[in-house]
């Protein structure tokens, strides 16, 4: 049933929201976005953050972290560096998060970007990690990325609580954190605080999903994604919609068949072409 405070993304308003290089843009223009994640442990989730950011219209991706190495073997075009994110020169938005881990580097590393000035996508151990206080006072916006797990540690309340009431789950997290906030899932939920353009209440929902996105490392594509059209210069509740719309479309195009988290960062390409396909 419709329900007026729900409202599932269409096409249209997706298309709408994508950002398009004009004449005149040039690879800053486009928005550089950095990429904090990765560790000697995990060291494959910066290469799919990266490689979701590659696919997310950013005019270039810049990572920081322990896995330099493997992110450049893997995409040459990425301007990586080892040391800490302070260091790694201007972006205009940040994700923090994949496969990040929970050493000192990673906790420090974490701290940079969220006292930066520009907006920040947390997911995954960068959820774990971050101090509740560090997130409403921020001069610029965060989006928050959990799963029904991380949503629950961040709620203080049990998973089977978050799966029975995603809803409810959502908005509190969003009013919690003063953040947009997208709940994964098998459909995937955005709230956010209010602000130009959306109400204050009201949910977005994710109808492109697929049951074949459960597989490892997804989740790191679409952190990468969603931080990339935050760089580009979407509001975080439109930058979450288009994310997740766009992550979706792009796990279709692989039809019915196991996908793995890399061939949904290929497929993007497909997704985008599907969505703009009425531009000329
Ligand atoms: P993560 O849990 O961080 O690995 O992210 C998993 C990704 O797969 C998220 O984008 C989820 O929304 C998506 N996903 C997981 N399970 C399902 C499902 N049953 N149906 C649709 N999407 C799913
Ligand atoms: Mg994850």
């Amino acid at each position: 049933p419709a329900r007026p405070d729900v409202e599932s993304l269409q096409h249209a308003d997706v298309a709408a929201l994508l950002p398009r290089p004009a004449a005149e843009s040039d690879k800053y223009r486009r928005g550089v976005v950095g990429v904090v994640a990765g560790s000697a442990r995990y060291p494959g989730a910066a290469v799919l953050a990266v490689a979701g950011a590659l696919h997310g219209g950013a005019g270039a991706v810049r990572y920081a972290g322990p896995a330099a190495d493997a992110v450049i073997a893997r995409f040459p075009e990425t301007l990586v560096s080892a040391g800490p994110p302070s260091k790694a020169g201007r972006v205009q938005a940040w994700v923090v998060g994949p496969g990040l881990g929970d050493g000192p580097e990673a906790r420090q590393a974490l701290e940079d970007v969220l006292a930066s000035d520009v907006p920040v996508l947390v997911d995954a151990d960068g959820l774990r990690l971050m101090p509740a206080d560090a997130v409403r006072g921020r001069a610029a916006e965060t989006v928050l990325t959990p799963h029904a797990g991380e949503a629950a540690a961040l709620l203080g309340v049990s998973r089977d609580r978050v799966e029975s009431g995603r809803l409810a789950a959502v908005r509190a997290l969003s009013e919690r954190y003063g953040a947009t906030a997208l709940l994964k899932g098998s459909t995937t939920l955005i709230a956010s605080t209010g602000g130009p353009g959306h109400g204050r209440r009201t949910v977005r929902v994710n109808p492109t999903g697929t049951p074949w996105l459960a597989t490892a490392g997804s989740g790191d594509v679409l952190s990468g994604l969603t931080g990339s059209l935050l760089a580009a210069g979407l509001p975080g509740w439109d930058a979450a919609a288009a994310g997740a719309y766009l992550h979706g479309l792009a796990a279709r195009e692989r039809g019915a068949a196991p996908l793995t988290a890399m061939g949904v960062a290929e497929e993007l390409r497909g997704a985008w072409r599907g969505v703009l396909s009425s531009d000329r």
